[in-house]
């Protein structure tokens, strides 16, 4: 028998989670399949409703699960098989590899400088952030290591600049790479952490509980939706949040993508593609979209008064505590809410500026407004990587993608399977705070369980 817990996802849910749990004395293995733990929470710049940096209230969380003798953490790791046998989870892990020697990197990041090859940053998307082959997943990732591009091997990467070149030795036979300018920089430092001859790596794991905290992302744009394959300054609140950060690719200057220009009237479109249809939106109701949008238009207001800031929108979700408050402060900061749906956006090809063609929902008249940067509030989605997760561990979806509770009402975050629960975004869309309160239910009844 056993008294271990694994908790899926290693975002903010899943570190309380696991924090929770092993304060009460059990192994805890938290694994998440990204090279670091941290979510969505690491990547934003401030939170609502109190607007506390999401780095600084997250990161000593992420030093304390690191910290804590029970908890292993294991990033880069896929859950790969689950029996139950015996009145225990029997798992198979893969780690796969970073490339790296974990115990060796110690994050200095001479690798990453000595890397010439950049590639765009997946979730910076337009506003422009890039990364190195060589890189860490951001500056406070636990653990603080980097991880290397699987293609720097057998020479995938040498035309574009990846080595110095000139080589004996044909690089589809070769799995070490010592011309490699990552490696090089590495062996200067007095230590030899890059390994591009290093393996996935399989896990089992007898555990008697689980709570999968797979988290939530955010809906793509679908079909040019408002222009924003088209137009350069129509961008995602994800990618707002990346161009308010000061961690993030502008360093916090809040610009248009088009010419780099400080963005002096900014519009956020709430609802985006809702009942658009074609599966354009998102077809239910994100929650926090409205105060994400109204701490971004305070943020916007914070860096620069003199900036316009409108919010079109619907209907108003100020549903938590503290939350019609924050509203009430963002109006205060002359941000301009105004009830209308956004149909159309057109731009000026010279100066890259955007019209906004809306319906007045409270007059049914038709407006137009001029705007440097246009937000799409799209909405929050569930991980695409659910699918395979909940067949793996017999889990029922539900139609929009989320894990499903055995009872919504009776039996919150329990599953169709006794031992396995659930807690935050994987159950639907969510705030931090609600992530949190769910994380540490779910670890009690990860702890209670019985077979
Ligand atoms: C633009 C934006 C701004 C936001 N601003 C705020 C705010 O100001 N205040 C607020 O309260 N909330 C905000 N939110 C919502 C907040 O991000 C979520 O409430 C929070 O991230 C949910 O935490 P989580 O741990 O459940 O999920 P996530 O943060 O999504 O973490 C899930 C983790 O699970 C991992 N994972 C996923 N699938 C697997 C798998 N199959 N195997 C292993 N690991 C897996 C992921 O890599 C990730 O690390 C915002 C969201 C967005 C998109």
């Amino acid at each position: 028998m056993t008294d271990a817990i694994l908790v899926i996802g290693g975002g903010i849910a899943g570190i309380n989670c696991a924090m929770n749990a092993a304060k009460y004395g059990v192994q805890v293995y938290l694994v998440d399949d990204t090279a670091s733990i941290g979510g969505m929470m690491a990547r934003l710049d401030k939170t609502f409703p109190t607007n506390d940096c999401s780095i600084c209230i997250e990161a000593p969380q992420m030093y304390e699960v690191a910290n804590q003798a029970k908890i292993k953490i294991l990033t880069q790791t896929e859950v790969r098989r689950v029996q139950k046998a015996d009145g225990v989870f029997k798992v198979r892990l893969v780690k796969k590899a970073k490339f790296i020697d974990e115990e060796k990197c110690t994050g200095c990041g001479a690798c990453v400088e000595a890397c010439p090859v950049s590639l765009p940053d997946e979730l910076d998307g337009k506003v422009g952030g890039k990364r190195k082959l060589i890189s860490m997943a951001f500056p406070q990732a636990v653990p603080n290591v980097v991880s290397l591009d699987s293609r720097c091997r057998s020479g995938q990467m040498r035309g574009a600049g990846a080595c110095v070149g000139g080589c004996a030795v044909d690089c589809s036979q070769c799995r070490e790479c010592p011309i490699a300018y990552c490696v090089k920089a590495c062996e200067k430092e007095g230590k030899k952490a890059v390994m591009l001859w290093q393996a996935n790596q399989n896990i089992d794991l007898d555990v008697k509980s689980i709570v999968v905290a797979t988290g939530i992302k955010n809906a793509p744009p679908a079909g040019d939706l408002l222009g924003y394959d088209r137009f350069a300054n129509v961008i995602t609140n994800t990618e707002f949040e990346r161009l308010m950060n000061a961690g993030g690719p502008t360093a916090g200057h809040i610009i248009r993508p088009s010419d780099r220009q400080p963005a002096r009237r900014i519009a956020w479109v709430q609802c985006a593609g809702r009942g658009l249809g074609q599966g354009r939106g998102t077809p239910y109701c994100s929650k926090v979209c409205c105060m994400i949008a109204t701490k971004q238009t305070i943020i916007a207001k914070e860096h620069d008064p003199s900036v316009a800031t409108t919010v079109f929108y619907n209907d108003l979700k100020a549903y938590g505590k503290g939350f019609w408050d924050f509203y009430r402060n963002a109006v205060g900061h002359g941000v301009r809410f105004v009830r209308a749906r956004p149909y159309a956006v057109s731009e000026d090809p010279e100066t890259h500026n955007l019209g906004v063609r809306c319906e007045d929902l409270d007059t049914g008249s038709l407006r137009s407004h001029d705007v440097d940067l246009l937000v799409l509030s799209t909405g929050l989605i569930p991980s695409e990587r659910n699918a395979r997760l909940a067949k793996t561990l017999k889990l029922a979806l539900d139609p929009l993608g989320f894990f499903k509770e055995k009872d919504p009402l009776l039996s919150p975050l329990e599953t169709g399977v006794d031992g396995i629960y659930l807690c935050g975004g994987a159950t639907g869309p969510i705030d931090i705070a609600e992530s949190v309160s769910q994380a540490t239910a779910a670890a009690m009844k990860a702890l209670c369980f019985q077979t």
